[in-house]
């Protein structure tokens, strides 16, 4: 299916004549643009580096009635194989912004979370953002999940989540309205905001933050980091989405899967990793299909085992094949790899009133 099946030659050439013949590109492939590697191209692709161009392509798009998708870093969604009939918006408006005597922090909704934005605030000695230091993450995208992050060592004491330093917000809204919001605008909620039901765009946001000793903030960013590493694959040799399941009723699904033994199951080349029960990576040739088909198998085990149906909290764009019918099998956990339950085990054996308390982390994180 070509870029002639959602618009007319005189749309073409009026989207073209709007955002720049040069800059319109067509059938790029997608799958690069995520981190979990997987996905078609799209018919129709331009890149926004500005909040003004991003503004301007999504009213363009909306007034040629022209399909769209606007794109962060790809951290949260699972492309189809057959790509994306329409045209992707990929938001590089990553102006940043520091106004030190005010404590704030104002970007542009393409900006990158981890290193710029926090990397931005932490040497000005602002805190609020390092909590979520190696999140893959757009201000956009961020918002439109409610980033969120364990509270810092050693307590670890709560989940704090993006809307805590959230001030206001400037939004192109579905109506095509320019308007700045503040935070009671999102409906914040965990893995939730406002955004998964109104198609708003955030053009920029602006953080409100605390000063800091700026040695105190990079140390926390640290333990973040090595967090991160002990328990997630790692994306540049096994591409991910994240999480793949919500939790339910406040269960983390990873326990779930886990416990019904599907660590290690593999289709195709997607696996839900020995690593981490609840994240399904790409062994490096896996499509939509096997992932959808393996997603489908882990819900219909943990149904059947446990009662309770997983729900995904990735988001699903373009179109997709059929999932792949081969059966799922499992593969062994490769040497050296400790799955969530060692990792505690030792934790507990070496009875570290620390790493006791990474017990309780553990289960919050999920
Ligand atoms: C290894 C890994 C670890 C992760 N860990 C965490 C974690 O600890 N905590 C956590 O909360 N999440 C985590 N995630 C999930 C992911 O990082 C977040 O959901 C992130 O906010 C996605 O941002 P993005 O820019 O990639 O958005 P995308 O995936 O590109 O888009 C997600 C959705 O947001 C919409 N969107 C993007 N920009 C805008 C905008 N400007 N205006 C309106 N809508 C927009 C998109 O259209 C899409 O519907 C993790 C993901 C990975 C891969």
């Amino acid at each position: 299916m070509g870029s002639s099946d959602v618009l007319t030659p005189a749309a073409r050439a009026a989207l073209e004549r709007l955002l720049g013949p040069d800059r319109l590109r067509t059938h790029v492939p997608l799958a690069p643009l995520t981190t979990f590697r997987i996905g078609g191209p799209a018919d129709l692709f331009y890149e926004a580096r500005s909040a003004e161009e991003l503004a301007r392509a999504v009213t363009a798009a909306r007034d040629l009635g022209v399909p769209f998708f606007l794109l962060g870093l790809g951290a949260n969604i699972l492309v189809g194989d057959l790509g994306f009939r329409g045209l992707v918006i990929r938001n590089a408006a990553r102006h940043i912004r520091v106004e030190a005597a005010r404590h704030r922090i104002r970007a542009e909704s393409g900006a990158i979370v981890y290193p710029d934005l926090i990397d931005a605030a932490v040497s000005h000695g602002l805190s609020g953002l390092e909590h979520y230091a190696g999140i893959p993450s757009t201000v956009g995208g961020a918002l439109w999940q409610n980033l969120h992050f364990l509270s810092p060592p050693p307590e670890r004491a709560r989940t704090m989540f993006l809307e805590e330093v959230l001030l206001e917000a400037d939004l192109l809204t579905e109506d095509g309205r320019r308007t700045t919001v503040g935070k009671d605008y999102f409906d914040f909620g965990y893995d939730y905001s406002i955004l998964h039901v109104r198609r708003d765009v955030v053009l920029s946001a602006t953080f409100q933050l605390e000063p800091a000793e700026e040695a105190h903030l990079r140390s926390v960013i640290r333990a973040n980091l090595q967090w991160r590493a002990e328990r997630h694959p790692p994306l540049e040799t096994e591409p991910s989405a994240g999480s793949i399941f919500k939790k339910v009723d406040g269960i983390g699904a990873g326990r779930l899967i886990d416990a019904c033994g599907l660590l290690g199951t593999r289709i195709g080349g997607a696996e839900v990793t020995h690593r981490h029960a609840n994240i399904i990576v790409n062994r490096g040739h896996a499509t939509a299909a096997d992932v959808c088909a393996l997603i489908a198998h882990v819900q219909a085990v943990v149904e059947r085992e446990t009662g309770y149906r997983l729900e995904p909290e990735i988001a699903f764009v373009g179109e997709f094949a059929p999932p792949t019918s081969t059966p799922p099998y499992t593969v062994p956990k490769p040497p050296g790899v400790l799955t969530a339950r060692e990792r505690i085990a030792l934790k507990k054996e070496r009875a570290d009133p620390i790493e006791k308390k990474a017990e309780g982390d553990d289960r919050k994180a999920e």
